[in-house]
């Protein structure tokens, strides 16, 4: 039975990683700290033969008995608000945490994956963002601590790669959304949901004319799951290009859940990046991936998840 890591295990994407693995035979061990993480997400593998779970913060060194055959670093927090909250540990944990995931895998003999994102191209000047783009980053603005940490994390994998050997793979990550998203963790979608579940305005920050392209989280793990068995280890876009901006998109909320609320204006936080859409011709040409569902279905989804909590404390917690 082949061995997998998985780092962030407790995590929105890793929990879904972990569903996968699982689901493809895999022995899974997960890993997470749970500092913007959640045992709920998995709490449906505990009991499982295949699967383990370590209680552990990535950026104190990593010990894992046994062989490997595959690690997937998913670690980190994802949502401006936690990585403005925390952003030593989201600086730490894309570097140490990153080196000592790198050298665990290279002990292991261990093909690793490591998750980067759109964000190391920052506000980008140029329009879809293609993977040869090098990026728009303040490196002392507030997200420079996540993106700065992203980029020290695919430099320091490519120098794996080339002067150990070490077989790497580094995927793009663009907005991804579905269920077992935190509804408070700021991110604009469980954001807008949340508001409309309470019946609250729908808070748009700037003029809304910033755009972002989403991706359904079952696409995500397929394009993930598809670059680990591939044979490249330059970085791939994973991302849906379909785009819209945030008004637009607060419209779409508003209409889809029939709700009757406002938008209100906030300030746009700073070095918000004011346009992103993935180039996919990487992902499809090397991966035979495109996203197969639209915004309205995996929004509807992803609407009934957080729904369904409606008299819980995902609701409750935003007070
Ligand atoms: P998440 O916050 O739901 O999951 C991250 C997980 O990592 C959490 O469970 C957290 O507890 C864990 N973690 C953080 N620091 C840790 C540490 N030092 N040691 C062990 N565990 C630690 O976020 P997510 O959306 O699932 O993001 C997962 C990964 O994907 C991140 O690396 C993120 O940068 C990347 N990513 C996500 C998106 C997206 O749209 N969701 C976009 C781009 C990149
Ligand atoms: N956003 C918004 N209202 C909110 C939360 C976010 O208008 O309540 C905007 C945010 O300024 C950004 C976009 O929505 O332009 C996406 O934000 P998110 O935090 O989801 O992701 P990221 O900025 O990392 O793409």
């Amino acid at each position: 039975m082949k061995r997998i890591l998985i780092t962030g295990a407790a995590g929105f994407l890793g929990s879904h990683l972990c569903d996968r693995f699982i689901a493809e035979g895999f022995h899974v061990i997960g890993m997470d700290n749970l500092i913007t993480g959640d045992l709920k997400n998995i709490q449906h593998l505990f009991g499982l033969e295949n699967f383990e779970f370590y209680h552990h913060d990535v950026t104190k060194f990593v010990h894992v008995p046994g062989k490997l055959d595959y690690i997937l670093h998913f670690a980190s927090p994802a949502s401006p608000i936690d990585y403005l909250k925390i952003p030593i540990q989201t600086l730490k944990v894309g570097s140490l945490g990153t080196h000592n995931l790198l050298g665990l895998a290279r002990v292991k003999k261990a093909r690793i994956l490591i998750a980067s994102t759109s964000e190391v191209y920052g506000d980008p000047l140029i329009h879809p963002q293609t993977e040869e783009y090098y990026g728009n980053v303040n490196a002392i603005g507030p997200r420079g601590v996540y993106d700065e940490a992203k980029r020290f994390q695919e430099s320091l994998t490519m120098a794996y790669h080339t002067f150990h050997g070490l077989e790497t793979r580094i995927v793009r990550i663009f907005n991804t959304y579905g269920p077992r998203m935190r509804l408070n963790d700021g991110r604009v979608i469980p954001a807008f949901i949340g508001q409309v579940l309470r019946g609250e305005d729908l808070t748009v920050f700037g003029d809304g004319s910033q755009t972002r392209s989403f991706c359904y989280i079952d696409d995500q793990i397929e394009g993930i799951f598809r670059l680990l068995f591939s044979d490249y280890s330059l970085p791939v876009n994973i991302g849906n290009p379909e785009e819209i901006s945030i008004l637009d998109f607060a419209k779409e909320i508003l209409e889809m859940t029939q709700s009757k609320q406002r938008i209100i204006f906030n300030d746009l936080p700073i070095n918000d990046p004011l346009q992103r859409c993935p180039n996919i011709d990487r992902a499809k040409n090397i991966l035979d991936w495109t996203p197969k569902i639209n915004r309205n279905e995996g929004l509807m989804k992803t609407y009934k998840y957080f729904k369904d909590f409606s008299n819980s404390d995902l609701i409750k917690e935003e007070h």
